[in-house]
């Protein structure tokens, strides 16, 4: 795979809804490998769609969209095993431990033994959750779950990264430590972020 490529390009996407909604009209887009891009806008601009489709969990009408060079629609299973998606309600167990969840995640994408046991310790650390390894996720703190959620997202280290929300409902010192965790995963590791805000001044 081209590191050249971008790592997100979307043409002329538009998408309607049963009663007359059109949700895109003709939305374009363009990520480069390794960039921070933000999908601003308020309630019902079109974010989700257009996450959706290039997540490859909803179809456009028409136009074409690429993600780390796969196309969504002819290739929905290559762009689903190079991306990470975290949604806005987390996917986290809240009756089993960060670590358990960190474990299971890994197994669905085909890690085991030692090799699952190195990503999983990485990952904990990586985010400041080694302390909380042992603790159901239900006691976490807002930011340690969320910081959770990126983390069971990066598990099978995918190209792509999209986060939905990720600092919604966060209070201002754990946003500004997502902040830093989401410049250091681009900067750092090359990995392409595409998130969804309605915070004008993220
Ligand atoms: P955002 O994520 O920016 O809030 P959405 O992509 O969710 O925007 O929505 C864009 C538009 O499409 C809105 O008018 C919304 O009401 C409409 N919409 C989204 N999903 C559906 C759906 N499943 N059925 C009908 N209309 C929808």
């Amino acid at each position: 795979m081209s590191t050249r490529a971008p790592a997100v390009e979307a043409r002329n996407l538009i998408k309607t809804y049963p009663g007359d909604v059109t949700a895109l009209n003709g939305m374009a887009v363009t990520v480069e490998t390794g960039k921070v891009f933000g999908l601003l806008g308020p309630n019902g601009a079109g974010k989700s769609t257009t996450v959706k489709i290039l997540t490859t969990l909803a179809r456009p009408d028409s136009g074409t969209a690429t993600v780390a060079g796969h196309d969504v629609l002819r290739h929905p299973d290559r762009v689903r095993r190079t991306i990470g998606v975290v949604a806005q309600k987390s996917g986290a167990d809240p009756v089993a431990t960060g670590r358990e969840n960190l474990q299971l995640q890994g197994r669905l994408y085909g890690l085991t033994g030692a090799a699952l046991g190195r990503r999983v310790d990485e990952l904990l650390e990586r985010f400041d959750l080694g302390h909380a390894a042992k603790r159901i996720v239900k006691g976490y703190s807002g930011g340690m779950q969320r910081r959770l959620d990126v983390a069971l997202g990066l598990v099978h280290r995918p190209e792509v990264l999209f986060l939905d929300e990720p600092t919604t409902g966060l209070d201002p010192e754990a946003r500004a430590a997502m902040w830093d965790e989401i410049s250091r995963l681009a900067g750092d590791e090359g990995l392409t972020i595409v998130l969804t805000t309605h915070y004008l001044e993220e």
